[in-house]
């Protein structure tokens, strides 16, 4: 794609990035055919072809931002688009330069919704008080919002640091309120296997929320607290190992972002090479996995994070077969279930439609269960069917 930037974008990194990463798009349109969006209106501005010529435009100052706006907050950010591309496209991260030059800031209530969620989701203690004043109030409360109140309330998970060998678990922020039990079975699993878990006491929201929304130079800030916070226990774990893969991704790139950040760089890039989702860790420590005797047939939702974002295919559905379950075949499981991130509360009727096909997608083969690899798809999904919808790690005892 020809290109037009002024000097001076040109000589700022995101300007040079920026403009690497459209001239690499050719055009050609095949990423379209796995954009959830664009499945969904038709409209070529809601595929990732068109949002790439809307960031161009923007970019280059010929775009009025509000038509750019709209079609990349209707953007999932779920990267299906870049599993696609033949042309390596990287676009989660010409997105991202282009979220960041629009700012967070939106008009009316959907710019006070940004607010409210950027205040509430990264601060897990008072997203917990939030949670438990929501439980009280339900009745009272529009059935839009209710569906994000989860049914349990959780609390962090607790070191357990006996064994030589450690990790450092991710407590992460919704995860720890919304599924806590997914970490406390990895810490039970891994003490049956002899490893411990140490967690970090200062750790925080991953700044992936933030640089969804816009607003990179306070991600930048929450990634480098989470910096200090995990590096101090790069010495006496193994990897840091986290079980939402929205979180986890997000880590795993920690390294490019702060690279131009001399004080950084470094700590940064140790912190993004010793980070592995659980399922590497469970396939490199070749864990014993034993199926529940209660479960056979599962339906396996890759969460976009996992599948797109760390490129990760083909391991959950090994561990669990080798568990002993039968995986049920599932329609088009490249495609987002809509939950991504914040986008279920400020793209509700998109969110919706993607979920409804999800979850229908993955009911066809009668599964007994549901799993997932994800606080967001996990939550999602659940409240939209009776079956139950688990982290997988939840399947192996
Ligand atoms: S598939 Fe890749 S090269 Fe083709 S239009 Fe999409 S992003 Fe551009
Ligand atoms: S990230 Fe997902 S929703 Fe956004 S353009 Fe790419 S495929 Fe479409």
């Amino acid at each position: 794609m020809q290109t037009n930037f002024t000097a001076e974008l040109l000589a700022t990194d995101r300007g040079q990035r920026a403009n690497e990463i459209l001239r690499s798009c050719v055009h050609c349109g095949f990423c379209n055919a796995t954009c959830p969006t664009y499945q969904l209106t038709g409209d070529e501005l809601d595929g990732p072809r068109g949002r790439i010529y809307l960031i161009r435009d923007l970019l280059e100052g010929v775009d009025d931002s509000t038509r750019s706006q709209m079609h990349l907050d209707r953007c999932l950010t779920c990267r299906a688009c870049e599993t696609t591309c033949p042309s390596g496209v990287a676009y989660g991260e010409l997105a991202e330069i282009a979220r960041n030059e629009l700012g967070p800031s939106r008009r009316g209530i959907k710019g006070w919704m940004r607010l409210f969620i950027r205040w509430l989701v990264p601060d897990a203690s008072r997203l917990r008080r939030m949670a438990r004043l929501g439980k009280i109030t339900r009745p009272f409360i529009p059935a839009r919002l209710k569906q994000h109140i989860p049914q349990r309330i959780g609390k962090r998970v607790e070191a357990n640091a006996q064994h030589t060998r450690k990790v450092l678990l991710l407590n992460g922020c919704a995860q720890q309120v919304a599924t806590e039990n997914t970490n406390k079975h990895l810490r039970d699993l891994l003490d049956q296997q002899g490893i411990g878990v140490e967690v970090a006491s200062d750790e925080g929201c991953c700044g992936a929320l933030d640089l969804h929304l816009g607003d990179e130079s306070k991600a930048l800030d929450r990634v480098r607290r989470n910096v200090d916070a995990l590096s101090a226990h790069l010495d006496s774990c193994e990897a840091i190992i986290s079980t939402a893969s929205g979180c986890g991704v997000t880590l795993k790139d920690y390294g490019r972002l702060l690279a131009a950040d001399s004080e950084y760089a470094e700590a940064a890039a140790l912190v993004s090479a010793a980070t592995l989702d659980v399922v590497e860790f469970v396939e490199r420590a070749a864990l014993d996995l034993r199926k529940r005797d209660d479960i056979d047939r599962v339906a396996w939702h890759a969460p976009c994070s996992l599948q797109h974002g760390m490129q990760i295919t083909g391991s959950v559905e090994r561990c669990l077969e080798s568990a002993g379950y039968e995986l049920v075949p599932i329609k088009d499981p490249h495609l987002c279930c809509g939950s991504a991130g914040s986008y279920s509360m400020l793209e509700p009727e998109m969110s919706d439609e993607l979920g409804r096909r999800k979850v229908e997608a993955l009911l066809q083969n009668d599964p007994e269960i549901i799993a997932t690899a994800n606080v967001g798809c996990q939550s999602h999904l659940g409240h939209r069917t009776g079956v139950p919808v688990v982290h997988w790690l939840e399947l192996l005892v």
